[in-house]
């Protein structure tokens, strides 16, 4: 379980995040609305420490890191290699898939473990296969990325992320980067992910996803949580006016 305490984020004077606390359980699939600008990405990064937090506590499968910024601007108590070890259990999903041009689909995938998880060349080649197999792309593990459609790119982005073990899967708008029509086979990856227990938070526009993958629902507002609740009460019955006007220009 991921646990979230109190997290601020500011960027210069500006506070981005007001106090985030939220608890994300095994399995929990946690869909994060909002509209621009209200700092679904900033969490993301924040929970990920690709930025840092400006203060707060994060617990995730018993690991504490508790996070306070010094005079420097630098997080203090907080050691390289426990941040380092805090973020290997997270595979974050981006918009823009960024995968390597010049490899493989499955040199793709098997890079990262074979370098960073230590893994033989052998048995991380016959895992990225068995994870391309699973995303619907067995049949492409020796074909280049930029032959593929956005969707393909996404799912093998899906794959490489899942490669590497995570306790917990961060989606930011993993489909509005693609064509219509590419949305579904992604979405429909993800809700195998889902289905399988895996733990995951998604920032997305796609409300009928959100509606029926969903354990929970959190809307953010000015870098603060709004609501949260499940998707049959937030979707149904929103109880801020703010949520309920979100909807109507969403649905
Ligand atoms: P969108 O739906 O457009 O992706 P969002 O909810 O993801 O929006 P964020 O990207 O988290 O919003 O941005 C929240 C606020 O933080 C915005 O006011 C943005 O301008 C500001 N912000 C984000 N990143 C930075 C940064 N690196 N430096 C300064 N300000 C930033
Ligand atoms: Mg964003």
């Amino acid at each position: 379980a991921l646990e979230v305490e109190d997290l601020h984020k500011y960027f210069g004077d500006q506070e981005v995040l007001k106090g985030i606390s939220f608890t994300a359980h095994q399995g929990d699939v946690i869909s994060i609305l909002g509209s621009s600008g209200s700092g679904k990405s900033t969490l993301l990064r924040c929970l990920n420490l690709l930025e840092k937090p400006s203060r707060g506590q994060l617990h995730l499968a018993g690991e504490k890191l508790e996070l306070k910024t010094g005079r420097s601007g630098d997080l203090e108590a907080v050691k390289r290699q426990q941040l380092e070890a805090f973020r290997a259990r997270m595979g974050f999903v981006f918009q823009n898939f960024n995968l390597w041009p010049h490899l493989s689909l499955l040199d793709n995938v098997a890079l990262a473990p074979a370098q960073v998880l230590g893994k033989s060349k052998k048995q991380a080649r016959e895992e990225a296969a068995a994870l391309l197999e699973k995303v619907g792309l067995g049949g492409k593990k020796d074909t280049y990325p930029l032959q593929l459609s956005g969707g393909q790119q996404q799912r093998v982005a899906i794959a490489r992320t899942l490669a590497m073990e995570p306790k917990l899967l961060l989606f930011d708008e993993p489909t509005s980067a693609l064509d219509p029509e590419l949305v579904n086979e992604v979405l429909g990856v993800m809700r195998g992910l889902a289905k399988e227990g895996r733990t995951m938070l998604i920032v997305t526009h796609e409300m009928r996803f959100a509606r029926d993958v969903s354990s929970q629902v959190m809307f953010l507002h000015q870098g603060r949580i709004e609501e949260m609740a499940s998707p049959e009460e937030f979707f149904t019955n929103p109880r801020s006016t703010r949520c309920r006007e979100f909807l109507s220009s969403h649905l």
